[in-house]
């Protein structure tokens, strides 16, 4: 009997010990959008275990804090950003509620994925003029392959200032992350080259670093600036331009309300709607980084040749 009663605290202890285990064993990352994830995956392998705070088809301007967020923040190693200002109007808040120092900015734990990537659109004066979400340079830069290849540098460094023990298996990592979007990127760009110089329009700003890369060119956006929603006249205007330019084609993404694309679809004459996934789990099978620009490249190649292929040339 008073044996027994020994081995249970033991046992409780044992347990314990192993959940504690179980939980270091893994550096726990938080990113806020699924494309960060991936990368981080990609770089951490089985040494990481990773959450996203945005689903793939959400906008990721404007994401609603819950509480199981801050949960997850509250236990992080590391917390990897977009930052500039895509996530300016959400993180804070989680940021601070987590109250984790280890993930603060300027701490070991915080990823600014944004350090050293070229940015384009950055704007001589900040302003929040009329509403503009953009005031940083425009923050869709995870959307350029090659910029990807930076942010993979910043989590790879990140994981080495929380894990130094593992820095050999991430940088190995990196190198292998590199060499497939370098082989990946000729096939994609290979495939858009008829299409190059061809003009389109969008619904929202996220598209230069993608278009710049690939060689087609966004001349008019469906919203009057970044994060207002389309208004009566700024649709009149795309109208006209694509009208007087003959040109066909309309991104769109999958968290924008259909009713303004299609108008000016049906306005233009044959114009055509092309929903591209702006992160990784827009769709089920963009599961990987890799397959954002699989799917984006295959769906923009499938409505330009729809389209006739020579809109706007
Ligand atoms: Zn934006």
């Amino acid at each position: 009997m008073k044996k027994s009663f020994r081995l249970i605290p033991m046992v409780i202890l044992v347990t314990a010990m192993i959940a504690v285990n179980g939980a270091r064993a893994q550096i726990q990352v938080v990113t806020t959008l699924q494309d960060l994830r991936s990368i981080t995956e990609s770089i951490g392998g089985e040494l990481v275990e990773v959450f996203a705070i945005a689903t793939g088809y959400q906008d990721p301007h404007f994401v609603d804090p819950k509480p199981s967020y801050i949960l997850k923040l509250s236990k992080a190693d590391m917390f990897v950003t977009v930052g500039l200002d895509l996530e300016s109007g959400w993180v804070p808040p989680l940021l601070e509620s987590s109250r984790n120092a280890e993930i603060l900015r300027g701490a070991v734990g915080y990823v600014d994925a944004s350090e050293n990537v070229p940015l384009l659109e950055v704007p001589t004066s900040i302003s929040r003029e009329g509403g503009d979400i953009h005031i940083f340079g425009n923050p869709h830069y995870w959307l350029d392959p090659v910029r990807g290849k930076i942010i993979a540098e910043n989590i790879c460094r990140g994981l080495i200032r929380v894990d130094p023990e593992h820095e050999k298996i991430y940088r190995q990592n990196l190198k292998i992350f590199r060499e497939e979007i370098d082989r990946k990127l000729t096939e994609w760009v290979r495939r858009m080259l008829p299409f190059k110089g061809t003009k389109v329009v969008a619904y929202h700003n996220a598209w230069p670093y993608f278009e710049q890369r690939f060689g087609f060119q966004v001349v008019e956006f469906l919203e009057p600036k970044p994060g207002i929603p389309p208004t009566a006249s700024q649709l009149a205007k795309v109208i006209e331009t694509m009208k007087r330019e003959g040109l066909k084609i309309i991104i769109s993404s999958p968290y924008f309300r259909p009713q303004s694309a299609d108008l000016v679809a049906k306005n233009v004459g044959g114009g055509i709607v092309v929903t591209l996934a702006t992160s990784v789990g827009a769709e089920e099978e963009i599961v990987t980084y890799m397959d954002l620009f699989d799917r984006n490249t295959q769906f923009l190649i499938d409505a330009l040749e729809q389209a006739g292929g020579s809109a706007g040339d």
